[in-house]
């Protein structure tokens, strides 16, 4: 398999505690580093042993030791610096959500289209061993037709990330952009088309967010689907989850929506209940990253294409309108034509 030489947009955390390990544990190499201020660039690349950085994004996209570039700055910022990185005829993995409205998200589908250059949204969830039996029993039928889909993705914020978040709405802050976008990333492979969303959201977490920090919402999926989201940066203790109902049995998966590879998976019908065997518990970034670098090799397709980071957004942004505006709100999941 093919490594790739990556420039890091953004001197992220994320990138600090999940991506550059999972780059180093497959041999990628990390060319360079670019941040908004030089001094948080120089101290990021020395902590991080990376040998080039800069304040300047687009001489690090333009660096001939750069192979494909990872986006992970303020969502705000996933548009501006794809196009960037697209223009340099960079492959772009762009973090989640990958924008802040779906006009500029589709733009940047047609940007990366055009370079020729490979797109991806780092969905990491789509890409663990739980969620992909979880999409091959259902395709196989093992609960038979779905009626209802319900997500458990309350967590706590760590204090670490308690910033931009909660109280920065221009930067893209929020529980849709960044946890209800999983959701959609884990539910819409299994559903199909999202149609409308309705939500309520709070503030009730012990700092003065500028944004609500709990949304619990209610789609509807094509064929009258009904799918329930609980999705929160002030739950500490309850767990994750995902549990899919059909006509025919119920797929129960707990401890599913982390970071972690860990989780298990039950199936319950009409015969009884049985855990099923998931041997792989690779890190999910790992596979992100492969699949990534194979779809680069082999223009075949990443794990989560752009358009399907689009259509998680879409999901995302009609709950927030839902919860901001107290109506029923159409996930609108294809291009809207110009003029
Ligand atoms: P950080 O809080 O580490 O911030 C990321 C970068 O954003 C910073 O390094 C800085 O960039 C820039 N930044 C921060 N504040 C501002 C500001 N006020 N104005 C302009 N730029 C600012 O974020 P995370 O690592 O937690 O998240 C980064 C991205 O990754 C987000 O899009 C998030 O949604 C996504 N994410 C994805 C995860 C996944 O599992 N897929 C997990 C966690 C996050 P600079 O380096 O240029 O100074």
């Amino acid at each position: 398999m093919r490594t790739l030489r990556w420039g890091l947009v953004g001197a992220s955390d994320v990138a600090a505690t999940r991506i550059i390990p999972a780059m180093r544990r497959l041999g990628h190499q990390i060319a360079g580093v670019s941040s908004i201020s030089d001094e948080h660039a120089a101290g990021y690349a020395q902590r991080h042993e990376i040998p080039y950085f800069t304040s300047n994004i687009d001489v690090l996209v333009s660096r001939d030791d750069v192979d494909a570039v990872y986006v992970s700055t303020i969502n705000r910022l996933h548009y501006p610096y794809t196009l960037s990185a697209a223009a340099a005829g960079k492959h772009v993995l762009c973090e989640k959500p990958v924008a802040l409205n779906l006009p500029d998200a589709w733009a940047m589908v047609r940007a990366c289209e055009s370079a020729g250059v490979v797109f991806a949204v780092n969905h990491h969830l789509p890409c663990a061993a739980t969620h992909r039996e979880i999409r091959r029993i259902l395709a196989d039928g093992a609960v038979g037709r779905p009626l209802g889909v319900r997500v458990f993705h309350a967590v706590q914020l760590p204090e670490r990330l308690a910033t931009w978040r909660l109280h920065d709405p221009a930067a893209g802050a929020g529980v849709p952009l960044d946890i209800t976008v999983h959701d959609a990333a884990v539910v819409n492979p299994l559903l199909g088309r999202p149609v409308d969303a309705i939500a309520l959201g709070v503030r009730q977490g012990p700092w003065d967010a500028a944004v609500d920090d709990a949304i619990m919402s209610v789609l509807r999926y094509e064929g009258d689907v009904l799918v329930q989201t609980h999705d929160a940066f002030t739950v500490a203790y309850a767990g994750t989850g995902l549990e899919v109902h059909g006509v025919d049995g119920s797929i129960v998966a707990t401890d599913v929506m982390t970071q972690e590879p860990v989780g298990t998976v039950v199936l319950r019908d009409a015969t009884g209940e049985r855990e099923l065997d998931i041997p792989d518990r690779r890190d999910m970034y790992e596979v992100a990253l492969e699949a990534f670098a194979r779809a680069v090799e082999e223009k075949s397709e990443p794990a989560v294409t752009g358009v399907d980071g689009v259509r998680a957004l879409a999901v995302a942004l009609a709950v927030q309108e839902a919860a901001s505006s107290g109506r029923c709100v159409p996930v609108v999941t294809e291009p809207v034509a110009e003029g």
